[in-house]
């Protein structure tokens, strides 16, 4: 955080999201010498999609960062159903895997739900499991998706105690918009969830004392949507069409980034913001999975 802009304090995931990542390095660290092991995430790839394999590469140089031991399952795009499960099988048993991770979207021809279902929970890091979605229903502890924990992670480092606060999630996703909705509402704030049937958008937003935008639309939210002072939170990633003479083109968020700025109190960037949240806290829920894999207390302060 620091940074002003015209009005808006700049939230700064990447720094939040490197003092996450020091202190799992730390704990991990710890871990390693109380158990004669490192954590381990098992990562699986399925596939060719470019941009999951920048993820994929990316999650492995995370886990090496933080002194965990990360495992990298590459298979080919025609890997059948019964071979994917009967990996994920296998990693279930391995005793060196504390996290495992299947990078989403998978070929069509392979069922996502049924190759989440067959991830233990405990070792489900994504929280992508019907029974980490169901502990974080009912409140009870569980693995909590990767994206919502760290948006949740920088609006209580900003704002404190979020009690009372109007909050307005935009997209109910079961991967980002409901669990933050849910997080949300365990804080104590006051909670909408819009969604693309919503009537009368801009006008539910602008109650907003918090606007996180999970849509996956360039730009949508724009300045007359905010509530002066709003703390705005940007999960949105879009490439927009390269502008002439460039290679690719520019990524931006659901916010309109420029604008929202000149009235919100409090902004998210984008790339920059919540990005690299979601590897750091992929790394912390990796790390929370091996203290309970080995028996352990899970670390404070994380
Ligand atoms: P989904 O496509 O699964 O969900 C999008 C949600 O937005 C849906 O609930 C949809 O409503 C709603 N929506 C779509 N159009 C509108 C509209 N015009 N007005 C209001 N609501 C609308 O996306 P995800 O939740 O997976 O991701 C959202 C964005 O976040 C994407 O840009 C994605 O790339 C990014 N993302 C970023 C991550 C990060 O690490 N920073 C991680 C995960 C995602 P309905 O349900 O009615 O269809």
């Amino acid at each position: 955080m620091g940074e002003t802009l015209a009005g808006a304090a700049l939230i700064d995931g990447k720094a939040f999201a490197e003092t996450l990542r020091a202190r799992v390095g730390a704990a991990a660290g710890a871990f390693a010498q109380a158990t004669g092991r490192k954590p381990g995430l098992a990562v699986v790839l399925v596939g060719e999609d470019p941009a999951s394999q920048v993820y994929v590469g990316a999650k492995g140089k995370a886990c090496a960062a933080a002194g965990m031991a990360s495992f990298e399952h590459r298979l080919p795009a025609d890997t059948s159903e019964a071979a994917l499960l009967s990996l994920v099988e296998r990693l279930n048993q391995d005793e060196a895997v504390d996290g495992i991770l299947v990078q989403l979207p998978l070929p069509a021809h392979l069922d996502e739900q049924a190759i989440i279902a067959a991830i233990h929970p405990d070792k489900d890091v994504d929280g992508f499991h019907v029974i980490n979605a169901g502990r974080l229903a009912v409140g009870q502890e569980g693995f909590v998706p990767c994206t919502p924990l760290g948006c949740i992670m920088l609006l209580k480092d900003r704002l404190g105690d979020l009690s009372g606060l109007e909050a307005v999630v935009i997209g109910r996703s079961n991967i980002v918009g409901k669990p933050m909705a849910q997080l949300l509402t365990d804080a104590n704030a006051t909670v909408t969830i819009a969604h693309s049937r919503t009537k009368n958008l801009p006008e539910v937003v602008r109650r907003a004392d918090i606007v996180v935008a999970a849509v996956g639309r360039p730009e949508m939210v724009k300045a007359d949507w905010i509530k002066p002072g709003a703390t705005v939170i940007d999960v949105g990633i879009n490439r927009l069409p390269p502008e002439e003479g460039k290679p690719r083109g520019r990524l931006v968020g659901d916010v309109a980034f420029a604008e929202v700025a000149g009235v919100a109190g409090a902004i998210t960037p984008v790339p920059g913001g919540v990005g690299p949240m979601t590897i750091a806290v992929l790394l912390r829920n990796t790390l929370v999975a091996a203290h309970t894999h080995a028996g352990l207390p899970a670390p404070e302060g994380l």
